[in-house]
């Protein structure tokens, strides 16, 4: 065996085959694989092969639908067939939810150009005769579902990589990882060492332990899952063509032709974990014992559609172990404070993934970032809050309701709650409705005596609605006060702050006492993070960031400090909590409580103030408001953050001080046009693409992405963040991300978020749309529940479009 490679692959299942392919595709030929026994002697080799596009986030779809459309290449390319049929699937709809859960996938497929739609209930039955249509509502067809032999992908990756010059060792198990003091990595086998730049833990059912190897924990847990095939069925023996893949939201199950006779996969009722405290090492091309009775409530389902599933003679029984994270996508990328360290880890629909996770850790590691944002699928996305009783909770939860509807701005309870404010039980007695934030609780809505203290959820306006209402109301006319602790707290200092943070973001560095908003590109000019920057000194920043991406932006930042110790960047966002108050009268407020000058002149909008507030001898006060009210942001220490809601909660009583949650938040930013990260703003598009190119200032010096940056600027973007504006046409429902957006019937963009705009009185959404469709005013339609209601396109803020208020 070699002892030097550039990549040494863990784990020679789809995805490290896939990975190693995609490696070598792209020109890293000097790449090993390293497989413990036979390739795919995790999950892989017992998989149901079943195949589809159609999901979310939209980016998930993107690369679900590269996969797929890698088989026929990857067929010719290794000269190994993939046994990939396309013989497309149906989605069943049985109730109205469903029916509207249809027409969701259908307008959300648009935006990537994955193709699906209605069919016709006596089309369905032709092209499925097994299928029994008394109840079916509605009937989406997907042509992109199929299914594969998941052997023959995984050995046709390895082939094909293998040709183009890439290694793969089987019964080569890896024994020990090592990180040496230059950074490259040691990797022990009984057939020797080898060195390498960047290791890949692409080990499945053991990614735990290969984990362990580097001294790290990753949140994964196996589970049991079943699928049965049958024997021959008459009608499909009797069928000349191939029976489409059937499934139906809430169905719990999947179904596909196998032979002559039926696969059919369920998601139990009752999960069952398997090996919570670590895979057996010597676990390989092995079952686990099955029980049909455990696919009991699925197979009732199944049967509903297809009767003949009843009568036909079981084949064979699988119950195989497959390993999930909490929200059961993968964990992929650069494990945080390791070097060259990728996890592709978690995978759990490898047949539908593979191809796009091998794409994009290959561009990952060769190109430095990927070609799309994965933050759903980064290994970042959790912290050490998602322990074990987590991640079992959630694992338990999202596999028992794999197949259910998810309704806009759903929450889940399980495993929660982990983290709480201090002022959390102070806010429950307030009325506060949760939601969950990087392992916090944090309010999203406050029930009035009126209302339940939680959300009923529906594709229509919620539960929350009015009372969201209200707290808008406060906003534009009282004073609201919001828990804001859920923002990531950054603290950069040293003698190299300025020129690094200089280097590190777009915008000029604010003078001390002053704030500014500023974009952090990628080297190829994707947006990276958007931040608001104080400067509470020369050399001492204050920075604050989206909370569910501060271990994305930890990495990121870590990984470009300069080695000499002149600059150091803490994450306080634990530590440190938040409370904004936000209205016109929040400057009396803040006056009441706080030690310093507040006046409108000595505080002036996007400036920062160190000063007592309340009990705590210094807060960081920054004068800003997502709302688009005059509004300051009050950070302290955790500690702290009773004493001041307290003081706040007592001294506003009399000015109207009203609890808000981030619904209303929601609401406002959306009025005001402020696009948020991870919904409106990712790495999938430059800062002048969506709004942000007046932060971008290329005259100021060299930083990160400016060249790409300014090119970007000179070739104008290839779509642009505008406002919305939607007719009411008598329905109560509003936009929440996804929806296809058309102008003179042709797709011209779609939405990012959405929400009632309380203050103006409209239903409003942020989105993007294509340069040629962009015009101020010009008239549009917005796909809301599957219905195009006419909108209006707003360059502009549509509330307080001078900025005002913020100003006062
Ligand atoms: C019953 C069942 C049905 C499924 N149906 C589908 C489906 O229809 N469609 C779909 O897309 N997905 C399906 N899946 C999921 C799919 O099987 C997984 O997503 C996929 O196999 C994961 O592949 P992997 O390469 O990540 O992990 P694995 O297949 O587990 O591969 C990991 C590999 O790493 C090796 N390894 C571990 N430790 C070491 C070490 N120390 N040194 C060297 N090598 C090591 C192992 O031997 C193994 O070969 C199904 C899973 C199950 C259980």
């Amino acid at each position: 065996m070699e002892s030097h490679a550039r990549v040494v692959v863990i784990g020679g299942g789809v995805t490290g085959c896939a990975i190693l392919y995609h490696l070598a595709k792209m020109g890293w030929r000097d790449v090993v694989l390293l497989e413990r026994q036979e390739l795919t002697s995790g999950s892989s080799w017992h998989a149901a092969g079943s195949l589809f596009a159609l999901t979310s986030p939209s980016n998930a779809a993107i690369l679900q639908k590269y996969t797929i459309g890698l088989y026929p290449e990857l067929e010719a390319e290794s000269g190994q067939s993939c046994g990939y049929h396309p013989v497309g699937g149906i989605h069943l709809a049985r109730t109205e939810d469903q029916v509207m859960a249809l027409r969701l996938l259908h307008s959300r497929g648009k935006r990537n150009g994955i193709e699906s739609e209605f069919i016709s209930i006596a089309e369905a039955q032709r092209i499925a005769p097994i299928l029994k249509t008394d109840g079916i509502k509605a009937v989406l067809h997907e042509p992109l579902k199929g299914y594969c032999d998941p052997a023959s992908v995984t050995q046709a990756y390895a082939k094909a990589a293998r040709d183009l010059g890439a290694k793969v060792h089987r019964f080569t198990p890896v024994t020990a990882t090592r990180q040496l003091p230059g950074g490259e990595w040691e990797v022990e086998t009984p057939a020797g060492n080898i060195r390498c730049e960047y290791l890949v833990n692409a080990a499945g059912l053991w990614a735990r332990e290969v984990a362990a190897l580097a001294g790290i924990d990753l949140p994964l847990m196996p589970v049991e899952h079943h699928y049965m095939v049958t024997e021959a069925i008459p009608e499909i023996a009797a069928f000349e063509g191939e029976i489409p893949n059937i499934s139906e939201p809430s169905g719990g199950y999947y179904c596909r032709q196998e032979g002559k006779g039926l696969l059919l996969g369920a998601y139990e009722a009752h999960c069952v974990h398997w090996s919570e405290d670590g895979t057996p090492k010597d676990f390989g091309h092995e079952l686990l014992p099955n029980d049909i009775s455990r696919m009991e409530e699925n197979l009732g389902r199944a049967v509903q559609s297809m009767p003949c599933l009843e009568s036909a003679g079981i084949k064979r029984i699988i119950n195989g172990p497959m390993i999930f994270s909490p929200d059961l996508g993968p964990l992929l990328g650069p494990y945080p404070g390791l070097k060259n360290y990728f996890c592709a880890c978690g995978v759990m629909s490898g047949f539908n993934q593979g191809g796009g996770i091998g794409r994009t850790l290959a561009e990952w590691m060769i190109e430095g970032e990927p070609s799309l944002d994965i933050f759903f699928w980064d290994v970042a996305r959790f912290g050490d809050w998602a322990g074990k009783r987590f991640t079992k909770a959630r694992t338990k939860y999202f596999y028992e309701h794999r197949t259910d509807i998810i309704y806009p701005f759903q929450e889940f309870a399980a495993g929660r709650p982990i983290r709480t404010y201090p002022i959390h039980d102070r806010v429950t007695k307030a009325g506060a409705v949760f939601g969950f934030n990087y392992g916090f609780e944090f309010p999203l809505w406050y029930a009035r005596r009126q209302d339940s203290q939680e959300d009923r959820y529906g594709f229509n306006r919620g539960n929350w609605f009015e009372a969201v209402g209200e707290e808008c109301r406060a906003l534009a006319e009282q004073v609201g006060l919001l828990e804001i602790s859920t923002f990531a707290k950054y603290e950069v200092s040293g003698p190299g702050a300025a020129t690094w943070l200089d280097r590190l973001l777009a915008n000029r560095l604010p003078k001390p006492g002053k704030t500014v908003l500023a974009p952090m590109l990628s080297p190829k000019g994707r947006l990276l993070g958007d931040f608001t920057v104080s400067r509470l000194a020369e050399d001492r920043f204050m920075i604050l960031g989206s909370g569910p991406a501060q271990r994305f932006h930890m990495r990121y930042f870590e990984s470009r400090l300069p080695g000499d110790g002149s600059v150091k960047v803490e994450n306080l966002s634990a530590r440190w909590c938040g409370l904004h108050i936000a209205g016109p009268k929040a400057r009396s407020l803040l006056q009441a409580v706080a030690e310093g000058e507040t006046g409108a002149n000595a505080f002036p909008f996007l400036s920062v103030r160190e000063m007592a507030v309340g009990p705590c001898p210094k807060a960081v006060v920054v004068r800003i408001s997502f709302t688009g009210e005059l509004g300051y942001e009050i950070y302290m220490p955790a500690e702290y953050q009773r004493s001041i809601y307290d003081e706040l909660w007592s001294t506003g009583a009399d000015l109207g001080l009203r609890h808000v949650g981030s619904r209303a938040l929601l609401a406002c930013r959306i009025e005001k046009g402020f696009a948020s990260w991870g919904a409106d703003l990712t790495s999938d598009y430059s800062p002048f693409e969506s709004n942000l190119g007046r932060f971008v200032r290329l005259d100021k010096g060299d930083f990160i992405g400016r060249e790409a940056a300014a090119a970007d600027a000179k070739a104008g973007p290839r779509e642009r963040l505008a406002s919305f504006a939607i007719e009411p046409n008598g329905a109560d429902a509003d936009c929440f991300g996804g929806e296809a957006v058309y102008r003179d019937g042709k797709l011209a963009g779609y939405v990012t978020s959405g929400s009632y705009g309380h203050r103006t009185g409209q239903s409003l959404a942020l989105g993007y749309v294509k340069p040629p469709f962009f015009e101020d005013g010009a008239a549009l339609e917005v796909e809301v529940l599957g219905e195009r209601r006419p909108a209006r396109l707003s360059a502009r803020s549509l509330y307080d479009p001078e900025g005002e208020k913020l100003r006062q």
